[in-house]
């Protein structure tokens, strides 16, 4: 895991680091308070260490401006605190530190401490992860795409660029379950789903959007890469069979295909996507319409 030490004397960053990477932890550092918030951003560590008596910024001040910073306040904080004074440990502890080490430090109490901080960190990033996963389908649920929605969004309205969606929902899928029963419905979702994910890149969130409702936010794209995209997995997912008894279920999928520049909000660019879909569903279903040029892709 990687650990970020924020400390002004070059003597302490080069002993914690020498102790920690004995632990094999990967240690990145910074000399003062602001680089010390910088590295935090753009390095995403998974523990911070933090001297207390800085010059500028305090390790205090820095404490309280991660912990107001929706993208930073779940990293854990560890102060490095040269006074044995229980006021500053107490002010510490109550800015959101997960603990404190007294300086000089014992190397193997600094090890300890960070190892218990980490482990609690995995647990917690564990908690987090189930929060955002669709148990039957392994996909991103709702809560993971508006999330992700308003990070997209807030990119684009910094750096510009596009971002395409597609909305797409199995075909006649009652009558999967009233013929087959909710058991076989639940391993087509689950083989659809997987589908989806299979033609995502890293990039890419896959969501399980409802019932048998499924979502892909594709980031830095337009329309013509989203419908390229849907058309693979909607012939894929054409193509797929799942053997019950002597037969065999098939299932097809209807899609729809937006994008936006950012100039709409996140719902706007999800109802042009649902409208797309609901086109592609009166056309006939187990196919793909792009919602602007409003064209069908076979
Ligand atoms: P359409 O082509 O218009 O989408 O028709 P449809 O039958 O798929 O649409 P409708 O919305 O009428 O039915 C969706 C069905 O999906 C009804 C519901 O029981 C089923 N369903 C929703 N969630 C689940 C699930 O988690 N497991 C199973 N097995 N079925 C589900
Ligand atoms: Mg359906
Ligand atoms: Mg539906």
């Amino acid at each position: 895991m990687k650990i970020l030490l924020v400390d002004d004397s070059p003597e302490a960053l080069a002993i914690a680091a020498a102790r920690l990477r004995k632990d094999e932890h990967e240690v990145v550092s910074a000399d003062d308070g602001k680089s010390g918030l910088a590295a935090a951003r753009s390095e995403k560590p998974d523990l911070i260490l933090l001297d207390v008596d800085m010059p500028d910024m305090t390790g205090f001040d820095v404490c309280r401006t991660l912990k107001s910073d929706e993208e930073l306040r779940m990293i854990p904080v560890i102060f490095l605190t040269g006074s044995a004074d229980t006021a500053d440990k107490v002010k510490g502890l109550d800015l959101g530190a997960v603990d404190y080490v007294t300086k000089p430090f014992d190397a193997f109490e600094l090890r300890a401490r960070v190892r218990a901080a980490l482990r609690t960190k995995h647990l917690q990033d564990l908690l987090v992860k189930h929060t955002r996963i669709d148990p039957l389908t392994e996909l991103w649920n709702r809560r993971a795409l508006t999330d992700r929605l308003k990070q997209e969004w807030a990119k684009i309205q910094r750096h510009g660029g596009t971002a395409a969606f597609v909305m797409c929902d199995i075909d006649h899928f009652k009558h999967v379950n009233d013929t087959y029963g909710h058991r076989i419905g639940d391993k087509i979702i689950y083989r659809v789903a997987k589908i989806l994910a299979g033609q995502c890149r890293e990039s890419d969130l896959p969501v399980r959007y409802g019932g048998e409702e499924f979502a892909i936010l594709i980031p830095d794209e337009q329309t013509g890469a989203a419908a390229a995209l849907a058309e693979r997995c909607q012939r894929e997912i054409e193509e797929m069979r799942l053997q019950v008894g002597q037969e065999d279920v098939c299932v097809t999928v209807s899609f729809g295909v937006a994008d936006t520049d950012g100039t709409t909000s996140p719902e706007t660019l999800i109802e042009s996507a649902d409208a797309a879909l609901y086109k592609a569903k009166h056309a006939g279903r187990n196919r793909v319409v792009v919602a602007s040029a409003e064209q069908t892709v076979f």
